[in-house]
């Protein structure tokens, strides 16, 4: 996990039945959750095995499309990976793959180098390519990002056909050595290579994506700031990523090569890359088996039949203005809404939801319940005075924070106060690295943290909530809290391997971050929709859930944006418990807040700005009487 401290250990004692039935338990527990965690691998691939051989076996196609299939899986995964968790759209993976395909072909053609170490090498060479691109491109946002990915991925096609010493030209190059398993032929042999490492590839892919990783990654799909601000090393994971997605690239590529035997320019052109792109769409971004139906549906349909083979380009033209219009998110994307439609119904069917106050109020009861609060909190924690010394921020001529100063007490709930437009978000952006500190000091404890990143804030143990509420939108309502529970990921190789090769570790720690983040939907009355999307849930409760993200963190210092707004009177109360409870617990927090009687009932101490200056500080009785603030803020 990537938190530093050690956290709910009564969660597991809850847990604790006797040591027998437990163990017992925790097996069967961990069956049935990698049958589940892998049945979209095996589903997806049994039945693609069983397709393939009825129609490889009816003589409807040849075995050689098959074969690519597995080859272009690889790379349209590559790609899927990218897109579909991290929503990148990477058009330089044209150019990945050709570098793969040409390395092994330089290799073998002269040098005689064998297929493993001609892959190891593409690895190596595309590898350290796109971690130096990486640094460049994912700076840029969106758009950019497309365009200078498609920049190199047409440069690498201008030297293949150039560079003619090296790569052959226009002619490409030729004779390349094969691999041969016992008395099986080179075909053959590489077919069952191919689909080895394709189907361990795919293996890998799908363990990513349902990690940490995973949840990561779309959640930076979804919201950067937020994801950071939860402890995703945002940068840093996204590098990783796009340097292993070209990897992936690169093994297709050299698979490619060793297959067709030869390899020329032609082949990793632009008309290459809108053919992978249709694979992908078509397919459904997002959910990595949905590049295995898209690449299989246009690698098969062609070969099927005829005149679709002889249109090719006017075919794949159609059917993309197809998808784009009526199947936004592709067959599996259709097929996975559809799926989840179903279960949503089901969970309405199973046990109609009682009336709107009868659940508010189960959830107000939940809340107060010191036994829930004490699972989920299992010990005090210490949290640090946070000081805030001639805080500054301009934007152009405005001063939107102007020598703000004040301190946040251990255990103390503080709220920052001032009319519309004071500076108050702004300030908050400035504590959690949103916004770079240029002017003034912040102190944790003795530390400066001042010019610490978004992340590092967060995993120092400061959690806040938004005033436009920023929940990811591309995870469900669980794992949007359990991204909170893991505070996110340090985006680290040894992380993402260890999540890829789905080490022990990381699926008890997965299956104990699930069972923490159940544990406050249960709180907030959500467990039955904790797979759904968090559209399904109403504004309120999206804000307590940004809340319960935030505190599942497990934070010493909690900011939280105006969150009360919005919320029913039920709904305060459930924040206002559950704020003495975390404060009980040693949390400190800093409330920005409009409603006057919350914020007079729940804080210690109130600091009030106006203007981006701080004029008032005190107790709510002292700042109540204060007239500098009744003239500025109260307008009495
Ligand atoms: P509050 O949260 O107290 O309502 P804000 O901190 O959001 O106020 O904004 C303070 C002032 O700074 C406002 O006038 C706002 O328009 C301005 N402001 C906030 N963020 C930006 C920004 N990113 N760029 C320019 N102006 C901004
Ligand atoms: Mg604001």
């Amino acid at each position: 996990m990537s938190a530093d401290r050690p956290r709910n250990a009564s969660l597991s004692a809850a847990n604790d039945q006797s040591a027998g039935t437990a163990s017992v338990s925790a097996r069967t527990g961990l069956a049935r959750y990698l049958i589940t965690r892998n049945r979209a691998w095996l589903v997806s691939l049994s039945l693609y095995a069983v397709i393939a051989a009825l129609l490889v076996g009816s003589g409807a196609v040849h075995g050689d499309v098959v074969v690519t299939t597995g080859v272009f899986f690889i790379l349209v995964m590559a790609i899927d990976l990218l897109y579909g968790c991290a929503g990148l759209l990477s058009f330089g993976h044209i150019g990945f793959f050709a570098i793969g395909a040409y390395t092994s072909a330089i290799l073998g053609h002269f040098y005689q180098t064998s297929l493993l170490e001609s892959v190891l090498a593409g690895i190596l060479i595309n590898g350290l390519i796109a971690l130096g691109l990486g640094r460049v491109f994912l700076r840029l946002s969106g758009s950019y990002f497309m365009l200078g990915t498609l920049a190199f991925g047409i440069m690498v096609h201008a030297v293949l056909v150039t560079w003619y010493p090296v790569t052959g030209g226009d002619a490409g190059l030729g004779d390349l050595p094969t691999i041969q398993f016992g008395d099986l032929s080179p075909r053959t042999s590489l077919a069952i290579a191919i689909w080895l490492v394709a189907a361990a590839l795919f293996w890998l892919t799908m363990n990513l994506s349902e990690s940490r990783i995973g949840r990561a990654l779309r959640a930076i799909r979804s919201d950067e700031v937020s994801a950071a601000c939860c402890g995703v090393h945002v940068a840093r994971l996204r590098i990783n990523i796009f340097a292993l997605s070209a990897c992936y690239a690169s093994v297709s590529g050299a698979l490619f090569a060793c297959y067709n035997g030869a390899v020329h320019p032609d082949s990793f052109g632009l008309s290459a890359l809108l053919d992978v792109l249709l694979m992908l769409f078509f397919g459904g971004e997002g959910t990595i088996w949905g590049a295995l139906i898209g690449v299989t549906l246009l690698r098969v349909l062609p070969d099927v039949s005829g005149p679709l083979q002889t249109g090719k380009i006017l075919f794949s033209g159609v059917l993309f203005a197809i998808i784009i219009y009526l199947f936004p998110s592709g067959v599996a994307g259709t097929l996975r809404d559809w799926l989840r439609r179903r279960t949503s119904r089901g969970v309405n069917l199973a046990a109609p939801a009682a009336s709107t106050a009868t659940a508010a109020a189960t959830r107000a009861a939940a809340i107060a319940s010191d036994t829930v609060t004490h699972s989920l909190r299992g010990e005090r924690v210490d949290a640090p005075t946070l000081r805030i010394e001639g805080v500054g921020q301009s934007f152009g001529g405005l001063r939107a924070v102007d020598d703000v100063s004040f301190n946040l007490r251990p255990a103390s709930i503080r709220s920052l106060i001032g009319p519309n437009g004071a500076g108050k978000s702004t300030l908050l952006n400035l504590l959690s690295g949103v916004q770079p500190l240029k002017e003034g000091r912040i102190l944790l404890g003795t530390a400066a943290i001042g010019q610490l990143p978004a992340e590092a804030i967060a995993r120092l143990g400061i959690a806040r909530t938004f005033q436009h509420e920023r929940l990811f939108a591309h995870l469900s309502i669980v794992a949007n809290v359990m991204v909170g529970c893991e505070r996110g990921s340090d985006g680290r190789a040894r992380d993402i391997l260890a999540c890829a090769f789905a080490l022990p570790g990381t699926l008890r720690e997965e299956q104990s971050v699930r069972a923490q983040a159940l544990l406050w939907l249960q709180r907030l009355g959500l467990d039955r929709e904790a797979e759904q999307p968090i559209s399904v849930l109403p504004h309120g409760l999206r804000k307590l859930l940004e809340v319960a993200r935030a505190v599942s963190a497990e934070p010493t210092i909690l900011l939280l944006d105006e969150t009360a707004a919005g919320l029913n009177a039920t709904e305060k109360q459930q924040l206002k418990i559950l704020l003495r409870q975390l404060q009980a617990s040693g949390v400190s927090v800093l409330l920005i807040e409009h409603d006057m009687d919350f914020v007079m009932d729940i804080s210690d101490e109130i600091v009030v700005i106006n203007f981006g200056r701080r004029i008032a500080e005190g107790t709510p009785a002292q700042v109540r009487e204060d007239p500098a603030v009744l003239a500025a803020y109260l307008g009495t």
